[in-house]
């Protein structure tokens, strides 16, 4: 940088705008539309009526999503290329949700845990197979996709993540 455009950047003091005119409004938010282009799912929701996961891949900064996404955030520029990706992936995050029945005050537990597949870079939020003991839910716990019976290839093709066997171990660095 020039001492001419260091010295410039000093100067700089920020404009006070006067308030001309205040004018009563409202903003219905409610009367737009909007269009959400789905177009660049199509190759995924097909492959999942395949039971077959795919993510797409950013040329910018190889970062794959899953599922896939429009524009990639970091580079602003479409992902073009399709990865194949495992069944299998890990819980990134989790938490309970305390659901309060307005009718009966009765209050249910609901675990939102997110997932991250093998082999992808994002997360995204899941059910757990029923069966298990959110409880028991830990950060890279490992999971697999459980199919839905009925593919209609769309994003409930994956009914919910069943466990798979923890074979990590703990390192034995406090050995007597
Ligand atoms: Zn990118």
């Amino acid at each position: 940088m020039s001492k001419r455009t260091q010295r410039k950047s000093l100067d700089y003091v920020k404009k006070d705008y006067v308030k001309t005119r205040t004018m009563p409004g409202n903003w219905y938010l409610s009367s737009y539309t909007y269009k959400f282009n789905l177009t660049h799912m199509q190759p995924f929701l097909k492959k999942l009526k395949e039971k077959k996961l795919v993510g797409l891949k950013c040329p910018g900064c190889n970062r794959v999503f899953f599922p896939p996404r429009l524009v990639c955030g970091q580079c602003l520029i479409k992902p073009n290329q399709w990865v194949d990706l495992r069944e299998t992936g890990e819980v990134s995050s989790f938490t309970i949700a305390y659901l309060k029945d307005p009718g009966t005050g009765k209050v249910q537990e609901k675990p939102m845990v997110l997932i991250r597949q093998d082999g992808a870079d994002t997360v995204y939020m899941v059910e757990l197979n029923p069966e298990v003991d959110y409880k028991d839910t830990y950060i890279g716990m490992p999971v697999k996709v459980h199919w839905s019976e009925d593919l209609k290839g769309s994003l409930a093709d994956i009914e919910y993540y069943d466990l798979v066997e923890d074979n990590a171990r703990d390192l034995d660095l406090h050995k007597e």
